[in-house]
């Protein structure tokens, strides 16, 4: 099944937009306290919603939201999300994408922190996200993740909906929600990582997948490369189609059924 992503012309056109956008407000401290309030979104494309060819029953659509000076090349991106798509065929799972939009901020929101390394959510994570809309999906290009290990840190993270069960950086029940209104469904790409590590993050974010030890996975993850040719099995799928409201079941096509929306 091969499936038109969209149109990579929308997305050329976005990027050229935007190349003037103004990029720096005010500088900020390392922790990130000032970040608050010094974020807004720029430029922003929405691009019209493609139709969904047959065979799909389900679809997400994808925010794409770029950081001054680490975009990385249009077809690049193009590239990227056409090999998510590839790997998104098996499960019936179409993608679209939503919006470019540029991000403006200080150079030092380029330096994402992660939840991951702050045992909690970061300054980064509060600012950012709280610009997004409620429940929806996409993916940050910045420069790197968290500048406190060094440039050869970690370059990519996907929050998916399950690390509010399974860890506890989420320390309120105010975090939480803002984890699941905002926050989760988001991957966030260092300028640095490959195309296949696209579709690994979007399978946390988007699917709610969790990591497998089988290296023909999609979903694997350990010091091993994963295999060229990786790819989700039928549960993941199955437990992807079902992560309402990150992933939708088309219209008058009931191949799938959601689950109930979770409690706010
Ligand atoms: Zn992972």
């Amino acid at each position: 099944m091969t499936g038109k992503v969209w149109g990579t012309s929308c997305l050329l056109a976005a990027i050229l937009l935007g190349a003037t956008a103004t990029a720096t407000r005010g500088e900020v401290v390392p922790d990130g306290s000032r970040l608050a309030g010094n974020i807004s979104i720029g430029k922003s494309l929405r691009i019209p919603p493609a139709d969904i060819p047959d065979g799909y029953g389900s679809f997400a659509d994808l925010n794409i939201y770029l950081t001054s000076g680490n975009s990385p090349q249009p077809d690049r991106i193009a590239a990227a999300l056409r090999l998510a798509q590839k790997k998104l065929d098996v499960c019936r799972i179409f993608l679209r994408v939503h919006s470019v939009n540029y991000v403006v901020g200080p150079p030092l929101l380029s330096e994402w922190e992660s939840m991951e390394f702050n045992n909690g959510l970061s300054p980064w994570e509060r600012a950012f996200f709280s610009l997004t809309p409620r429940r929806s999906a996409g993916v940050v290009f910045v420069k790197r993740l968290d500048w406190t290990i060094g440039r050869d840190g970690i370059t990519a993270v996907g929050y998916g909906g399950y690390l509010e069960e399974e860890t506890d950086y989420l320390k309120t029940s105010r975090d939480r929600l803002f984890y699941r209104n905002h926050m989760a469904g988001y991957a966030v790409l260092g300028r640095s990582v490959g195309e296949s590590s696209l579709i690994h993050e979007l399978g946390h974010a988007l699917l709610g997948l969790r990591h497998v030890k089988d290296r023909s996975n999609v979903m694997f993850s350990g010091l091993l490369a994963r295999d060229d040719d990786s790819g989700f099995n039928e549960r993941q799928c199955a437990r992807g189609r079902a992560n309402y409201p990150w992933v939708r079941p088309v219209p008058d096509r009931q191949m799938v059924s959601a689950r109930p929306f979770p409690p706010e």
